[in-house]
């Protein structure tokens, strides 16, 4: 019969039920998918550059916009003293295109004015008008050729402050550029979340672990987080939240995110074993998190911009813990502790850098904080799902070693209970019928007693390889007990048994044999049939019975249950003549 046609047992140690790696393959599918997706994105995004700057059209019938009157919001302006720029021409305007946009994950109120033109806009509004979601207000005016007239643009007190609005002015094709690559971006991190949250998720169902159960909640946050924070969510019309959740969220669901990944990370180091009332100090702060970003989430819009300074600065402290435990664990697990600060830091960097703004993480903020806590959620993942792995492996190396018998490499009687129980199941592994034959050395003692214990183990060894030698691949060959085999044949005849108990016992009484050990090795062995019904635990006994008879009936042969192959007496003899001999060569 084929091997693996009817699952074969390995050569050592038994086929266990062996813990599934399922989840760690689909994992890194679906983990090499959204990098995949990443990198298809972004290349889609970047040439294209069609981005339109526009605000001037007329805003989708459901997006919920409100118009604005652009006079009365300049009027608005200048009383109540907004934040306003001037952006003067060099010496004076040359009479081409000039684009203005202001933008940021915030809202707040915009007005840009050159001349008699004015434009404006909301912040949150521009994102559901905008094809590229690029959450700017921007206009290309045409200053008047030789004017020095600055463009003025007023920005309101927002709901977010700490995310200063950008304001920049430039060639029109070189603004609809970076739209381009600022679209292509956002769409690229909101597509490693959402597939983040299918490789968690499906994690989770296959693995039925907390760990993956934890992360699959954790990618949700992360998700709504960075469809709020790019706007995405607000595109063609709102489709995720409300928009009066959109500023307060977009601050709030930082603490979970940041919260979750903290200790998870921090775990990777085996914080729970070195220092286990940190690691339960992280997990309270871990779901104390969900609270205190709801109450961000329901606080008062006028306490906006103080709570984002402080969930930001939280945040950042926070991630300050799974660092310093990562460069802690640096000498004694460098690849974890690279893995840690290494999905750590990006986003440490990037939150700490808020207070400096360096100009090209100011442009990009949004993208970039949402990258780089994408980033941070990946990584987590993929630390927890490659330590389960090790985790697993370790456990079957564990099982294979309780399973297999030191001296011979066959399975032992645990491993081979095991084995069969598996194919009784329903699966398709299962055997209709089973042959089994319980064999026993002959006189073994004796062998111990004169050629002493280390021959005696060689002789077990030999005999463990002639019966694997004589087995078919499919069928079973254990060490049951000391010097107690026991051959088991799915789907086979009581002649095929018979077949390969003969080859081994001539092998065993070779002239081969002999010259290596000193002695020919006689076996007994009791062999039965399984019956329409009969089970493995009947099917055993009544082998050991036949056994015992073998024994009884003088050694050196085969009997059968329903007695066809017991001996004659002229075999009887024979036998006792052939021991009598054996002792008297040994
Ligand atoms: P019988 O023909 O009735 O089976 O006689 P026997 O001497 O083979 O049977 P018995 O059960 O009395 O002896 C089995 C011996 O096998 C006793 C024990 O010392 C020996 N034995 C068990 N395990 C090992 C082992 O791992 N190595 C060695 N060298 N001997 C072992
Ligand atoms: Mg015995
Ligand atoms: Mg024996």
């Amino acid at each position: 019969m084929d091997r693996g046609q009817r699952g074969e047992p390995p050569a050592s140690g038994a086929r266990l039920p062996a813990p599934s790696s399922e989840s760690g393959r689909v994992l890194s599918l679906a983990l090499g998918a959204v990098l995949v997706a990443l990198l298809v994105l972004l290349l889609a995004g970047l040439p294209s550059g069609r981005g339109e700057l526009r605000t001037a059209a007329p805003p989708p019938p459901d997006a919920g916009i409100t118009p604005l009157d652009c006079q009365f919001l300049l009027a608005r302006a200048r009383a109540e003293g907004w934040r306003h720029l001037e952006l003067p021409p060099g010496r004076h305007w040359d009479g081409r295109p000039l684009a203005v946009v202001a933008w940021s994950p915030a809202d707040a109120l915009v007005v840009i004015q050159h001349a008699p033109r004015v434009e404006c806009g909301s912040l949150i509004d521009a994102r559901l008008r905008d094809s590229r979601f690029n959450a700017g207000v921007g206009t290309v005016l045409r200053p008047l050729a030789a004017s020095g007239k600055p463009i003025e643009v007023w920005i309101s007190p927002g709901t977010w402050e700490h995310w200063a609005v950008s304001v920049v002015a430039g060639d029109p094709t070189a603004l609809q550029r970076q739209d381009g690559i600022r679209g292509a971006l956002r769409i690229a991190i909101l597509t490693a979340a959402a597939l983040l949250i299918l490789s968690a998720g499906l994690g989770s169902i296959i693995s039925n672990s907390s760990v993956f159960h934890g992360h699959a909640l954790a990618s949700g946050l992360l998700a709504i987080w960075v469809a709020e924070l790019s706007g995405v969510a607000g595109y063609p019309s709102r489709w995720l939240l409300p928009p009066e959740w959109s500023a307060p969220l977009g601050i709030a669901l930082l603490l979970p995110v940041v919260g979750f990944a903290a200790r998870a990370l921090a775990e990777e180091c085996g914080t729970r074993h070195r220092w286990p009332n940190l690691s339960s100090g992280l997990r309270g702060a871990m779901f104390a998190s969900l609270p205190a970003a709801l109450l961000v989430a329901l606080a008062p819009l006028a306490w906006l911009p103080t709570l984002s300074r402080a969930v930001e600065a939280a945040a950042a402290v926070w991630l300050l813990l799974p660092l310093g435990i990562g460069l802690y664990c640096l000498r004694g697990a460098p690849r974890t502790a690279v893995g840690v600060v290494g999905a750590v830091l990006p986003l440490c960097l990037t939150l700490a850098s808020s207070n400096w703004d360096p100009p090209l993480i100011s442009a990009f903020r949004a993208e970039v904080t949402a990258a780089t806590a994408t980033w941070m959620a990946l990584v987590a993942l993929l630390m927890a799902a490659r330590r389960l792995g090790i985790e697993r492996d370790d456990l079957s190396r564990l099982s294979r070693l309780a399973f297999t018998d030191a001296l011979t490499g066959l399975p032992n009687r645990r491993g081979a209970m095991a084995y069969l129980e598996a194919r009784e199941g329903n699966g398709p592994l299962r055997a209709q019928k089973w042959v089994l034959a319980s064999l026993d050395i002959d006189h073994f003692k004796q062998i111990n007693d004169e050629f002493g214990h280390a021959r005696g183990d060689q002789a077990l060894r030999l005999f463990a390889e002639t019966l694997r030698r004589a087995r078919r691949h499919s069928d079973l060959v254990a060490r049951v007990g000391g010097e107690e085999f026991m051959i088991a044949m799915p789907d086979a005849d009581l002649a095929q048994m018979q077949r390969a108990l003969k080859t081994a016992r001539s092998d065993l009484q070779s002239s081969e044999t002999v010259r290596s050990l000193g002695f020919p090795l006689r076996f007994s062995a009791g062999v039965v049939e399984q019956r329409p019904g009969e089970s493995l635990d009947d099917l055993f006994e009544q082998a050991d019975r036949a056994l015992y008879t073998a024994k009884r009936q003088g050694r050196s042969r085969d009997v059968l249950r329903e007695g066809a192959g017991r001996g004659s007496d002229r075999d009887r003899d024979r036998d006792r003549d052939r021991d009598r001999e054996d002792q008297a060569r040994t």
